[in-house]
Order: structure tokens, then sequence, then C-alpha cells
């Protein structure tokens, strides 16, 4: 029985690509996760709304207004840095998704092999659609540092069975009293 509704998010599209890092864009990679998300959410008999088909991401002013109509909402993120050693996952939230954001970066840190950095306010990092969180409620996830070489191999070989496990931990979410 699914007691809260759900929300996801791709944050990125062609129009706007986000950022840029070994070979990917920020956009092709949020937009393939969420897909995968979803069709793993399917699977699992969950009911939830996305932001646009296949492939497609609605505009931020979209985006927040629906999150904001959602009991839970989350939006992927890659996070980037000068620095190519800058690694791990981090998310960004109101302190009432803290928890959940905290079972998110730990899913993501021992899927992926990577640093778990935590769950942040929303006034942590270098974010560019915190719209999501401060209008919105919702958690932007940054699955991990696309100028990581290290980060995105990780994640290119891990994705399919990260969108199960997420797909899994949000599952237990929404049915959560
Ligand atoms: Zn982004």
């Amino acid at each position: 029985m699914q007691t809260k509704s759900l929300f996801i998010s791709a944050g990125h599209s062609a129009s706007d690509p986000g950022a840029v890092g070994n070979g990917y864009t920020e956009a092709a990679i949020v937009l393939e996760f969420r897909d995968y998300l979803a069709e793993a959410l399917r699977a699992r008999g969950i009911e939830f709304s996305k932001d646009g088909g296949r492939g497609e991401n609605l505009p931020l002013s979209r985006a927040w207004r629906m999150a904001a109509d959602h009991d839970i909402a989350v939006e992927f993120h890659c996070n980037a840095f000068s620095r190519p050693s800058a690694t791990g996952v981090e998310t960004l939230s109101h302190p009432e998704h803290m928890e959940l954001g905290r079972a998110i970066c730990t899913a993501i840190s021992d899927t992926l092999g990577i640093v778990n950095r935590g769950a942040k306010g929303e006034g942590s990092g270098q974010h560019s659609r915190l719209a999501f969180v401060s209008s919105g409620g919702g958690i932007i996830v940054e699955l991990f540092f696309i100028s990581n070489p290290d980060d995105v191999a990780k994640y290119q070989r891990w994705k399919l069975q990260l969108a199960e496990v997420l797909a899994d931990l949000l599952a237990e979410e929404v049915r959560n009293a």
C-alpha cells in the first residue's frame, strides 16, 4: 500500500545540458538515469510522476511546482569541480528530508564504491537548480562527480544496479506510513 506520492526529475536537458566531463554531459547521464529508475519503479508497482517523457526534461519552473505537489521529490544531477580528484555523492534538501537524503547517499556510495559526502542543506555546494529544494521541497541528488574519471567509470559500470537499489529504497519510503 503506497502512502506517499513520488516525483522523479532529471535536472537537465539538451537546452540546459549542465556540466560536461569525461565525454559525457550531465543531461545525458541524468535523463538516462531517471528513465532507468522509472522502469525499476514501474516493475515494483510504484506510482510516480516524472518531469517529461523518455529523454525529455521539463523546465525548472514546472519541475519545482510538480515537486511541491508530491510528498517525495527527487532530482538527479552530477557534481563537477576544477580538480578531477573531487569525488563522491551528496544530497541537498530541507531538514525534514535529511534522513532520506542520508539513506540515498549511503545507497549510492555503497553501490558505486565512491565517497559518501553526506546529506546537506540547500545552501551547500555549487548548484543551479536550488528552487527544486527551496520552492519545491525536493531532494537534489548529486550522483557523483562528472569531472572525476574514476567516478564516471564506476557509475557507467553500476548504473543499472544503482537504479534497482534506489527503486527499492524509494519504494520502501513511499510505502511507509
Ligand atoms: Zn546539475
